[in-house]
Order: C-alpha cells, then structure tokens, then sequence
C-alpha cells in the first residue's frame, strides 16, 4: 500500500488511483434516458451495462433502464452485428420504445464494430428510431460520453427546415433533474420559450404512482430533437460539456450558439439571465431581481464563517468551474480544483477564475484522481471539501468536513431533486457549506472543551 503520510508526491503517468470520473457509457445512457421513450442500449457485455445501471440508480435512486447486446466469446471474435440485429428487434417487440440510443463499450470499440453500417442493414419498423454514438471508455469519462450521446441524437434527427420555430434550445449539461427544472424555471420566468435537450426531469425523478412505467412522462420528443435545428439559438449550460453538441448542431443546421458557464453562483447566473434577456429582449422580471438580492443578502449574513476558508473541490468540469465561481464570490479559497475529465481548458478556465478574484496559490488539475487530491491535503490541507461521495474517506481521514455536491452522490438522498444552479442553487449551497463549517467550529470547540457563546 502506498504510504500517505509521505510529504513527496509520487509523479504517476500510467496509473489512475481513485479516479474521479467514470467511463463513457454511463453518461451516454444518462443522455440517453433524458429522451421520451428512449432505450438506451449498451453494445457489448452484460457487465457492462450492469455496472452503469447500477451506478446512475446508486445516484439517482431511480431504476435506469438500458439493454445491451450481451457479447460472448463469439461475438467478441467475430463482430456483434448479428447480436446487435437480434437486440434491436427483440426490445421493440418486447419494450416498445420510440427509438434506442446505441452506445459501444470497450470491448466492441476494441474489435472495431462499425455501428453505422450495421444500423444501416437493419430492419427498423416504421415510425421507430435506432441512432448511435462512439463511447470507447479508454478515453474520456462519463462527460465525454454524455457529450458524445447528443451528438449522436443531433447527427441522426436534428433537421433544419428553414421556416424557425421561435425556440431557444437550452442544453443543461450532466446535472440532477432538480438543475433541469430550475432552468427551466428561469428560462419560463423570462419568457422564453425553449426545448431543453436532454431533459431528465420527469424521468429520473418521477413521482411514485404506485405503477411501474417504463416509460415515465418526462423527456425530450423525437419532434423535439428533430426540430433542434429550427431553433433561433442554441444555449449550452456548461463550456466543457456542451461545446461539441453545440458545434455540431450549427454545422448542419446552421443554428448558432451561445456557450455558457454552468450557472452556479451569482455572475454565472447573471450570464445566463442575462443571455436569455438579450436574446428574448425581455426585462428580467423582478421576482428574479429580489432572488438575487435574497442571494447577496444571504452572503453578507454569512460571511464571517466562510471568508478566506480554503477548500478543495473536484468532480465534473463544468460543475467543479461553478463551484469554484461561486466559492470565489464568498470570499473563499478554491485551494484545489480537480477533475478525473481529460480537458486541458478545464485548467486554463480555473486559473482565470483564480486571476479574476486575485487568489494566489490555488492549484487546477485535469485528469486527476482522488490520490493526488489527497496527497496535495496531507500536504496542506483545506478547511472544506465538495464533490462527490468518493471523496468522503479522505474528508473521514483528515477530518475535513465534506459537501456533497455534484456525482456521484451515492450515499445520500434527495440530493438529486435540489438545485444546485440559480440563485436558489447558491442559496443552498451557502446554507450546506455554513453549516458545515460551523458544525465543525462547533466540534473543535467541543475537542478543545472551550464554551461556544452564541
Ligand atoms: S469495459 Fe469499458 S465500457 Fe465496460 S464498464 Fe469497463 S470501462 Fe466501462
């Protein structure tokens, strides 16, 4: 076992330990289960596709629905077209979807299937849909696959008829169903009419009826997504994330786009707010006015707790960049900011946050894992962490406490209902990281028997 106590950092090249990502399928069926009557189908081995059920149910406490083409040794030799054929026509005989979402594993990455012809030679019953995307996990992470999943739905149905449709589409990026709803709440206080692309709530957070369906209310249609390319503009909620989908939708449907970061904290909020008053030359109505007052309000009240307290944050770029914002507009010091997503613009993007706020010292990484972050706090370490729940043996080992933010949130519940975006996102984000860094003012006044006056 690696020695943590050690002050020296071992420079690793070729060995991720604790990752803080995972593989691409799990996003691309994420993407996926955001469209209305979609399956998401895992074109490899069973263990596989069980591996990322279980892990989006482990977040989202709800089941995630995917099939697979479940590879054997003869199919990993000889090419799974024949599985892939037999798979697509037993899930609509037996599930009825609108339209499957195929996404590759390693394993059929590895040998080289070409999913294009083989969608091209199949059989597809009328009205139906079968469309792909490439998601070889030796590269990327979940974000690329998510990414790479839009892309796919973009490529196969996104047409451009000429005539607009007066839509703004606004794609929100890897976040929980609570962030979707909070835009959309945004956007519809603003008057904006949009088409949100891919669009979970309702589905990965769908009320308990007392009746399994497999299909729940929520997602984007297949009408939707095809009318993607009649929209007057394309919003894409986090730079990382939505860059390429939104590239790809304005070369072949000649919409343009506006990049955005995740909105997270005030001046990232303000942006979009902002971007969507431009574009709908509508006022922002005061109801947004007075939750942003609430909001600066809410991080006077509390300053003194949170000011100049350090923290580390990691998980998925475009979240760990929102974080880091609003961190910033606290008065806090983003010490370390670390994602396990391999995108050098994550680093650059950090470092002109930490320029703009005039912070010294705070260190970016891309393509990081749990072990760095925890050898950079055994060697100094940081007052608060947020991120997911695979940080919480480090925060347990340096007693730090730890914000829950981001994913995975396997180990509590909820979570995925609550915004994080939006001045009421923020609002509750300063509520999570006050209390904790007075409960644990608390804990160390306790340890040192000192009487807390209040
Ligand atoms: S083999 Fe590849 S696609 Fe399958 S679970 Fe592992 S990393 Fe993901």
């Amino acid at each position: 076992m690696l020695d943590m106590t050690t002050k020296e950092m071992i420079d690793r090249s070729g060995i991720i330990i604790n990752p803080c990502k995972t593989c691409q399928p799990v996003g691309a069926i994420y993407a996926a289960l955001g469209v209305h009557r979609c399956m998401p189908h895992s074109h490899g081995s069973q263990g596989c596709v069980s591996f990322h059920r279980m892990y989006l149910t482990r977040h989202f406490k709800e089941p995630a629905i995917a099939s697979t083409s479940s590879f054997t040794e003869g199919a990993s030799v000889f090419g799974g077209g024949s599985n892939l054929k037999t798979a697509v026509k037993n899930i609509f005989d037996i599930y009825d979807p609108d339209i499957i979402a195929v996404h590759t594993t390693c394993l059929s990455e590895t040998i080289g299937d070409d999913l294009n012809a083989y969608i091209q030679d199949m059989d597809i019953p009328d009205g139906k849909f079968v469309i792909h995307t490439n998601t070889p996990s030796y590269v990327g992470s979940h974000i690329s696959g998510f990414s790479n999943m839009m892309c796919g739905f973009i490529k196969y149905l996104s047409k451009s008829t000429d005539a607009k449709n007066g839509r703004a589409a606004i794609f929100p990026g890897f976040v929980n169903p609570g962030d979707i709803r909070e835009v959309k709440r945004l956007a519809e206080l603003m008057g904006v009419g949009y088409t949100m692309f891919p669009d979970t709530s309702g589905v990965m957070d769908a009320p308990m009826t007392g009746k399994y369906e497999m299909y729940p209310r929520g997602g984007t249609t297949i009408p939707e997504i095809v009318s993607l390319g009649d929209c007057d503009r394309a919003f894409g909620l986090g730079v990382i994330t939505n860059e390429q989908p939104a590239k790809d939708l304005e070369r072949k449907c000649s919409v343009p786009y506006s990049l955005l970061r995740l909105p997270i904290g005030v001046a990232a909020t303000d942006e979009f707010i902002s971007a969507l008053s431009h574009y709908s030359k509508n006022e922002v109505p005061y109801p947004l006015e007075e939750e942003r007052g609430q909001l600066v309000d809410i991080m006077l009240d509390a300053h003194q707790y949170y000011y100049k307290k350090s923290v580390a944050i990691y998980g998925d770029p475009d979240t760990v960049l929102g974080l880091t914002s609003l961190v910033l507009e606290m008065g806090m010091i983003p010490k370390y900011v670390l994602t396990g997503t391999t995108k050098e613009d994550f680093v650059r993007m950090s470092e002109s946050l930490f320029l703009a706020y005039g912070v010294d010292g705070c260190r970016a990484k891309a393509a990081g894992d749990l072990f760095l972050l925890h050898q950079w706090i055994k060697n100094d370490p940081v007052d608060l962490m947020i991120g997911g729940t695979h940080g919480k043996q480090i925060a347990r080992a340096e007693n730090i406490p730890l914000i829950r933010a981001g994913f995975p949130i396997i180990d509590r519940y909820v979570h995925s209902y609550m915004p994080i975006v939006g001045y009421r996102g923020a609002m509750r984000l300063i509520e999570m990281i006050s209390n904790a860094l007075m409960d644990q003012q608390d804990r160390d006044c306790a340890d040192e028997d000192v009487e807390i006056v209040m």
